[in-house]
């Protein structure tokens, strides 16, 4: 098993302990030791072509079903993972649908920030997710040019704006919109796995694992939105085990100093000034390392740095000599000095670490939808660009186009005879209670839609979200 190296663990046994409590659920939300190692095993798996499996397990149970004869919450639209999940979420049911967003863990955005820029920002605002006061208040830093350079020379160097020059915190960006979730109605299920998916004729019924708020629930819904990241058990199934064609490796840090000041306002969008090098066990494996870095919401002293590249998986007999996260680790740390002229370790006081890896797929990708009453959206469904990963920037893309094409179908619908629901279990006959932004979404005129649709009330009034007391 590889180990990580010693400058690796020099940096960790640095890190506040703070840090230590600042884990998140979703991708690059991880920054403790035992995470990298964790991560490391699971792309050493990739290449050695043990992941994904040839047959991944049923998640999705597809075989004709009738709809199940108890269920203790009943909704239109079910959200699985919550990290960008809950964007998708909160927009369905300010659009009037009732929503629930399963996530496994703790629904919390991770410390470190994300980047994007103003335009995509701009359209959590015109989806009402986001006030203007808000939007300032998740997305405090605004700075740029971008540079974007391959090669050494000075020639080989562009000044980009409008690119990843707007800084947000996920932390205050989750909390912000699951407060208009909650209060437009929406219902957030935390440490509640999905443990299983089965389609029936008019929707899915999801088990929920035990110990969280879905205590082994039964979830029914109309359609079920995969937004389990890049790993989703439902999205693996839906690959039929398609092994990636590549993977992108990509390791960080946030560290403040004085040395960060003189790259005030100023971030690098794509940086690669030498060749190829000679990397990975043995230094026999020759990869483009790329640099990112950008100013950082903590203060003109901090800044976040990243270096990443791209692998080809390739045959099982090559696996031992790919560069993995641990080695480009042990790269970014002898190399950081001289990128961000940054002098001594101990000039570098490290806030959080991160890492993580993405697999890319040529074919079906975008992933096409497998199964019926399944939609997979961010990283779940390959949208982002195998370039850059920005997974979050390609949901902010893609929001409209996802609330407007799901809602057009949730309305054009048609109902179908409900299955009598032979002996229900005990469910409280009290409905969510209904927060003024809910009563003011219910009472406003419909979202426009094609001729024909459906009203907004009748889809409420068919499907009364309740829950076991
Ligand atoms: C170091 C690093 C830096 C990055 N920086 C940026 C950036 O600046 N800008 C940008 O656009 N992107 C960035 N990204 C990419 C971005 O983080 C991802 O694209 C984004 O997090 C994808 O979100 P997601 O919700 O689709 O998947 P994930 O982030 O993987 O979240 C999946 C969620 O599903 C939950 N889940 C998993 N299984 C289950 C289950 N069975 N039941 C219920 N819930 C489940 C998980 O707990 C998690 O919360 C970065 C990534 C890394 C690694």
């Amino acid at each position: 098993m590889r180990q990580p190296g010693p400058l690796t663990t020099r940096a960790f046994a640095t890190l506040p302990s703070s840090s230590a409590l600042a884990e998140a659920g979703g991708a690059g939300g991880s920054s403790l030791l035992q995470s990298l190692v964790a991560q490391e095993q699971s792309l050493q798996s990739l290449f050695r072509g043990e992941w994904p499996t040839a047959e991944p397990p049923e998640f999705v149970l597809s075989r004709p079903a009738l709809r199940p004869s108890a269920c203790d919450v009943d909704v239109d639209v079910a959200v699985c993972g919550g990290t960008l999940g809950i964007l998708v979420g909160c927009a369905l049911q300010l659009r009037g649908h009732r929503v629930a967003v399963v996530e496994a863990g703790p629904l919390r955005g991770r410390a470190q920030d994300w980047n994007t820029s103003q335009e995509e920002l701009r359209r959590l605002v015109s989806a009402g997710l986001l006030t203007e006061e808000e939007l300032h208040r998740v997305a405090p830093l605004r700075f740029g040019p971008m540079r974007c350079k391959f090669g050494a020379t000075p020639a080989s160097e562009l000044q980009l704006r409008g690119v990843l020059d707007v800084a947000v915190s996920p932390t205050a960006l989750l909390e912000a919109v699951s407060a208009r979730f909650k209060a437009a109605g929406g219902l957030v299920l935390e440490n509640s796995p999905v443990r299983e998916v089965r389609i029936h004729p008019d929707g899915a019924a999801l088990a929920l694992g035990q110990g969280g708020a879905g205590q082994g629930r039964t979830l029914h819904s109309r359609l079920v939105v995969d937004a389990m990241g890049h790993r989703s058990p439902l999205a693996l199934q839906a690959r039929r085990g398609q092994r990636p064609d590549g993977v992108c490796v990509q390791v960080g840090s946030c560290a403040r100093g004085a040395w960060a000041r003189q790259w005030r306002g100023r971030g690098d969008f794509f940086v690669t000034e030498d060749d190829a090098q000679y990397c990975g066990p043995r230094r026999c494996a020759r990869a483009q390392l790329f640099w990112q870095s950008f100013p950082s919401s903590g203060g003109e002293e901090e800044r976040s740095t990243y270096l990443f590249t791209y692998l080809r998986p390739g045959c099982r007999e090559v696996s031992w000599s790919l560069l993995g996260l641990l080695e480009l680790m042990e790269e970014y740390w002898s190399r950081l000095p001289a990128y961000q002229r940054c002098g001594e370790a101990d000039e570098v006081a490290l806030r959080r670490i991160l890492f993580g890896w993405f697999p890319t797929y040529r074919s079906n990708s975008p992933l096409k939808p497998a199964f019926d009453r399944v939609l997979s959206v961010g990283d779940a469904s390959a949208v982002q660009s195998p370039i850059s990963f920005g997974g979050f920037c390609a949901m902010l893309r893609h929001l409209p186009r996802y609330s407007r094409g799901i809602d057009a179908a949730l309305r054009q619908e048609t109902p179908r005879p409900r299955q009598p629901l032979g002996r229900p279990r005990p469910i409280s006959s009290r409905r969510y209670p209904l927060s003024s932004a809910d009563r003011r979404v219910r009472t406003a005129s419909p979202a426009p839609s094609s001729p024909g649709s459906r009203p907004t009330s009748p889809t409420w009034a068919r499907h009364g979200c309740r829950r076991r007391r």
